[in-house]
């Protein structure tokens, strides 16, 4: 009878030989110096914490690995949760990189995690790298001015989930919104306490709205939210309780206490629609809300 194949962990786990603990680590520090090129070859922390995974995985088995930054919002989960847990505080100097937790259902031995952390320098420059690049994405998508998600990044989004939409016969729905009379704000306090202004109504906005919502600030003094699983009453709710938020909440802007009012105009997809003609429908909604007064919500036809 044959025997069953032990790993370099098993054989530590049932008696740990120093020899094997030798070879556990050389090896260890041979692969790390291999693996290095292969990191190299993403830039998404996802793909990159799988590739770390399975490039590993014999030296160093694991059910489970879980990566998450709370400074850029990346949180990677792989395999499953175990009991037994081991985790890194990952950093390049005193740059901090994240937190990488491995899970398993047995012990992790002493000579295990020090394999772990010669292999964890050979992740080190390519997460850095990754993240870099990440920061950069998100920076290139948000609006300076009040922090949300800009205009190129609704371009995108629009056409990320009308295309899903599409593909699972699911619903989708946009809310444009406009601020009233914004221009006689900045005549009357200026540009600064303008700018602030608008601040706290993408806060106020942000504040509205559900986890799977996005609000993009459009241009302007304009703002869209694009809800997922959402027709065209659920969108109608949200835009009134957006609209009577902001007119309940003045802006404190230096010293300035601010009444503002929104108008909005919404739509719901459509199989036939593309991300313009859904933008336009609400678009002339919007419309429809000015010239009927302001401060109110129209529904596209
Ligand atoms: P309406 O109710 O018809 O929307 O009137 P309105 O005055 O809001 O509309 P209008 O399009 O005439 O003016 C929009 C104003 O928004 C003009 C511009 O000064 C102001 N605005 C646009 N972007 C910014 C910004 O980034 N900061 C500040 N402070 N003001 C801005
Ligand atoms: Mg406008
Ligand atoms: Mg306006």
């Amino acid at each position: 009878m044959s025997k069953p194949v032990q790993t370099m962990a098993d054989r530590l786990q049932t008696g740990t030989p120093r020899l094997d603990e030798q070879v556990l680590r050389r090896q260890g520090g041979r692969r790390a110096q291999e693996i290095t090129g292969t990191l190299q070859t993403t830039l998404d922390p996802e793909r990159l914490i799988e590739l770390f995974s399975d490039q590993i995985r014999d030296l160093v088995p694991h059910q489970g690995l879980r990566y998450r930054n709370d400074d850029l919002n990346i949180e990677v989960k792989l395999g499953t949760q175990a009991r037994h847990s081991c985790t890194y505080k990952l950093n390049v100097g005193d740059e901090p990189l994240g937190r990488l937790t491995f899970r398993r259902t047995h012990k992790f031995h002493d000579v295990e995690t020090q394999v772990i952390e010669q292999l964890l320098c050979s992740l080190l420059y390519p997460l850095r790298n990754a993240l870099l690049y990440q920061d950069a994405v998100q920076m290139a998508q948000k609006d300076p001015l009040t922090g949300t998600c800009n205009r190129a990044a609704l371009d995108e989004m629009l056409r990320r989930e009308l295309s899903h939409a599409e593909r699972h016969d699911s619903r989708c729905a946009l809310i444009v919104l406009d601020i009233d009379r914004f221009k006689d704000i900045n005549d009357r306090y200026g540009h600064i306490i303008g700018d602030c202004a608008l601040r706290a109504v993408a806060n106020t906005a942000n504040s509205c709205i559900r986890d799977g919502d996005l609000l993009f600030r459009y241009g302007g003094e304009e703002f869209v939210v694009l809800m997922r699983e959402t027709d065209l009453s659920g969108a109608r709710l949200l835009a009134e309780r957006i609209r009577e938020n902001i007119q309940n909440t003045p802006c404190q802007c230096s010293g300035a206490s601010i009444e503002l009012t929104v108008s909005a105009g919404i739509s719901a997809y459509r199989r036939e629609d593309s991300p313009l003609s859904l933008f336009a429908r609400a678009d002339r909604a919007l419309y429809r809300a000015k010239q009927a007064g302001r401060n109110r919500v129209c529904v596209a036809d």
